[in-house]
Order: structure tokens, then C-alpha cells, then sequence
């Protein structure tokens, strides 16, 4: 049978390449989120275009690597080590990540950045073009383009410059932050034009399709409409309009595979893995927290929050563990490792101050755990804990739920989650700058009867075993295919 074909653009293949020699490459697949999702949908044949993550500055390593690639379905865009620096380190992770998480610039940073602004967008714009090209060489009549997250936000135009019949969706995974944020980005009216571009415009939440609309009616005076944003002095290229996601009818969060997870339990090391920790924590409650070690997840407010409940509650003080799994992410930037240092110094305060010779109460890693490790972590959990400050989705508070059929364990949630929109009911939503709440939030938890726990957990797990990556995904494009026949009988 005939299958529409799917491009899938994203800063980061999802494999990690290692150079065996000067004309091998040893390929392995990173199943994250996005992967996944796209792995389960069966009715597109799926091309994936991105970085491979590393530097290959000859031909023949290119060529090799080109080849070996495409047996995964995948196709290279090789970027040079002053393009990284300028586009990726610079102008994705330095402006816009803290950008549209509500982060400011470090101090120091700030006229340093002010500076290198133009550069850094020059490239960022250079890169999204070097992106477009192995589109437009790849792309074949009738293919759809889906184009993902911050990084690839001048995409759209570039394809749609070279050819205005492509259909072209683009996707963000990061909160899109409130127009007066927003606004405050030099090249705050480029992006979003460059944005409006697309056929389909997708965002997790509702709250942030709107903050897009009103950055583009404000910033560019355009118009919002139920559907979406519509650009009166373009009208010509928007033939192909632009839409999104109306509140009402469509709420797009991705999911996740929900059954890989449950499916995950029942394999024989798992359970082992479950009696040892069960055994190793008998007698206590486990707390979890489980995130990349960024600035947006909260992970000191989380930490001091603890701090507070083991204070007022002597009572829980040898009966609760917080394991805190804290993945290492951007270690070469300063400010990440600065908060590294930080985490360790509260985490050894704490431990000193209400530790034993024979138990401490947070054991906080430094490191990521394999996918079957951190199942099983997720199956013992009594609460867990996630607490970002800013956070678009949060997959984690996805994947407890998934795996908590047996203990109907307790999610605390911050409500700046993007998960907060879909699993708020079934979980204690905490404001995490507000250790005080946080921390009664944790007692509530802790001494929950078993109804209550059942109630909650069933609500929670009936969302995410029923909203699924694949479900998310499959929307997307027949939404994006929609819009484009919707566009063409208009005109
Ligand atoms: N994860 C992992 N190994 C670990 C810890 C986390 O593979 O040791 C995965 C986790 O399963 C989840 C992802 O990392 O799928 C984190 O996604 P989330 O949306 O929570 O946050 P992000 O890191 O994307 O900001």
C-alpha cells in the first residue's frame, strides 16, 4: 500500500555516531520521546534529517557516515565546529533555552550576549538553511516536512521559500514563553515570521499556542483568529494559510509509549531489580526525582523543600529516602556546572544534619540510568517528585504514572509543567518556588490513605496509556494534511 512520506527535521538524529575508522562509523539508536513516537506510526514512511552530534570535516568520513546512516532511515546534516558554537551552544542554548523558560541570562553573561547577539543569529539562520538544503534535496512531491523545536524555528521559511507547495509543520517542545518575555528578543519578529511560515504551527498547550498568537497579533500587529494567525500583508504565500491547534478542539500534548514501559516490568531482571530495591528500602517510603541537571527543573527548590518537610516532621526522618537521579546535560557551561556544585553542597548539608552512621536521607547521582534500571525505580516509588520551574512537557511524570499499576504511588507535579495541563487532576500540583507548600504537599503524600491514592492514580494512568506518542504524532500530520487541502480549496 501506498504510504505518504514523513520528514522528520530535528537538530539531533536520533542515533549517536562513533568514528571506528576513517571509513566506519558505528551507529546506535537513541530511543527518546520523539523516536518512539514516530516508531509506533506505521502509516508514514519516515525519513529522519538532523546533526549527527559530531564533527566530521572530511569527505570521506562524510561519505561513510552518509551511507551507514541511511540504513536507519536517516540523512546527516554536517555542521562545523564554529556553526555549533555560534548556533547550538549559542544562540539555541544560551538565548532562546533560558529565553523561553522564563530564565534570565546570568549576570555576567548578559553583555556578552548582548554582544554576540548578531553573530550568533547569523549563524543560527546559516545553520537552519544548511537543514533546508538536505530537505530540498531529499524532498520528493507530496512528502510532508515536520520540522521540531527551538532550534529549527527559521526552517519554515527557508523551505517555503525554495517551494511554496511543501507541506511544512513545525512543532515546539519547550514552552513558547508570554509575549512580554517574548518581546524582549532582538530578532523577536524575524522568528516568528520565519515561523508563520508553515502550513501547521503545534504546541503542547493550549496556554502556549496562545502566548504565540498574542506575541504575533502584538509584535507583528497581525491577526489571531480561532484557527489561528492569519498574515493579511502575505497573502499570496500564505495560500497555504497558516493554522494550529485551536483550544477547543485540539489540544496536542505528546505522550509516550505507555506499554513499552508496562511491558518493561514483567521482564525477569526488572523484577529482580525490583525485589532488590524493594529490600533495600524496606521500612521506607521512596521519594524519586528523576531530571537533566538544568536550571529549569527546579532541582535545589526541590532539594531545600525536603529539607523543610524532614524538619517539621521528626517523626518521618528514618522512614523516607529521596533517590535523586540528576542526568549531566551542558557540563561544559559554566553556569550548569556552577549548579552542580550547588545541588552537591545542599544535598551534603542535609545528609549531615539529619543523616545516621547507617542511613542517609537523599542519595543524589550524578548520572543516567539505563531504560530498564529506571523502570524499575519507577515501580518502587512511593512519591515522586518533579519540580520545574519552567518545563514543556516533562515526560517523567509520564512514565511513573506508566509504571505504577501495582503501588498507586503519589505524583507531586509543579504546575509549570506542560504535564500539569493533562495530569492536574490526578496529581498534588505545587507551585515549586514555594518550599513551604512544597513541603506539606510532601506530608500530604506521605500519609494519603489508599482510596485516595487509587483515585488519583487511575485518573492519571488512564491519560497516559490512552494519549500515546503514536496518537500525538499520527494527529500532527493528518492535521498538517488537512490543512493544506483546507488552504488549497480556498484559494
Ligand atoms: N531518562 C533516561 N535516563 C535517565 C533519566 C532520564 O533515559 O537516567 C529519560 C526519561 O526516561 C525521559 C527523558 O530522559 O524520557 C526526560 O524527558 P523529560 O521530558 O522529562 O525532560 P527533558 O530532559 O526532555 O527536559
Amino acid at each position: 500500500p501506498f504510504r505518504q512520506r514523513l520528514l522528520v527535521v530535528a537538530n539531533r538524529l536520533p542515533v549517536s555516531a562513533v568514528r571506528r575508522g576513517e571509513d566506519s562509523w558505528s551507529l546506535e539508536i537513541s530511543a527518546g520521546g520523539l523516536v518512539t513516537a514516530l516508531l509506533g506510526v506505521k502509516e508514514f514512511e519516515t525519513r529522519w534529517i538532523g546533526w549527527a552530534g559530531v564533527n566530521v570535516p572530511d569527505e570521506i568520513g562524510q561519505k561513510a557516515l552518509t551511507k551507514a546512516l541511511a540504513e536507519k532511515w536517516c540523512i546527516p546534516v554536517f555542521l562545523d565546529e564554529e556553526i555549533v558554537h555560534q548556533y547550538y551552544n549559542g544562540y539555541c542554548n544560551n538565548i532562546l533555552w533560558p529565553l523561553f523558560h522564563y530564565l534570565g541570562l546570568p549576570q555576567e553573561d548578559r553583555l556578552a550576549t548582548t554582544r554576540s547577539f548578531q553573530s550568533q543569529f547569523a549563524a543560527y539562520k546559516k545553520a537552519n538553511q544548511m537543514f533546508a538544503d538536505v530537505v530540498n534535496m531529499h524532498y520528493e512531491e507530496g512528502d510532508v516536512v515536520w520540522c521540531h523545536d527551538y532550534h529549527l524555528m527559521y526552517l519554515p521559511e527557508c523551505l517555503k521559500n525554495h517551494n511554496n507547495n511543501m507541506k511544512v509543520g513545525w512543532f515546539l517542545h519547550t514552552p513558547f514563553p508570554s509575549s512580554e518575555i517574548h518581546r524582549t528578543l532582538p530578532s523577536r519578529s524575524e522568528l516568528l515570521r520565519s515561523v508563520l511560515a508553515a502550513d501547521l504551527v503545534g504546541f503542547h498547550t493550549y496556554d502556549y499556542a496562545r502566548h504565540f498568537v498574542s506575541a504575533c497579533t502584538r509584535i507583528l500587529g497581525i491577526e489571531g483568529t480561532p484557527e489561528g494567525v492569519e498574515d493579511q500583508g502575505r497573502l499570496t504565500r500564505v495560500a497555504a494559510s497558516l493554522w494550529f491547534f485551536n483550544c477547543l478542539r485540539h489540544q496536542f500534548p505528546i505522550g509516550i509509549d505507555s506499554l513499552r514501559f508496562q511491558n518493561a516490568l514483567l521482564v525477569p531482571q526488572v523484577q529482580e531489580h525490583i525485589k532488590e530495591l524493594k529490600e533495600r528500602f524496606s521500612g521506607r517510603k521512596v521519594m524519586l526525582g528523576v531530571d537533566r541537571l538544568d536550571m529549569i527543573k527546579g532541582i535545589p527548590q526541590k532539594i531545600l523543600a525536603f529539607e523543610k518537610f524532614l524538619e517539621e516532621n521528626p517523626n518521618w526522618r528514618d522512614k523516607v529516602v529521596l533517590l535523586q537521579i540528576a542526568v549531566p546535560t551542558r557540563t561544559d557551561v559554566p553556569e550548569y556546572q556552577k549548579l552542580t556544585s550547588q545541588v552537591h553542597e545542599i544535598v551534603g548539608r542535609i545528609n549531615g544534619r539529619f543523616g545516621s552512621l547507617t542511613a542517609v536521607p537523599i542519595h543524589h547521582l550524578d548520572r543516567s540510568l539505563d531504560f530498564h534500571a529506571l523502570c524499575a525505580l519507577y515501580a518502587v516509588t512511593d512519591v515522586a517528585l518533579v519540580t520545574s520551574l519552567r518545563d514543556g512537557m516533562n515526560l517523567v511524570s509520564y512514565e511513573f504514572v506508566a509504571c505504577q499499576e501495582a503501588k498507586k504511588g503519589v505524583l507531586i507535579l509543579s504546575e509549570f509543567a506542560g504535564a500539569a495541563q493533562s495530569l492536574g487532576a490526578g496529581a498534588i500540583l505545587v507551585n515549586p518556588w514555594n518550599i513551604t507548600e512544597v513541603a506539606a504537599s510532601i506530608a500530604q503524600a506521605l500519609n494519603m490513605s489508599a482510596e485516595e491514592r487509587e483515585k488519583r492514580h487511575q485518573h492519571n494512568f488512564h491519560h497516559v496509556t490512552k494519549h500515546t506518542a503514536q496518537e500525538w504524532a499520527e494527529m500532527f500530520v493528518s492535521e498538517l494534511n488537512d490543512t493544506v487541502v483546507e488552504a488549497q480549496l480556498r484559494t
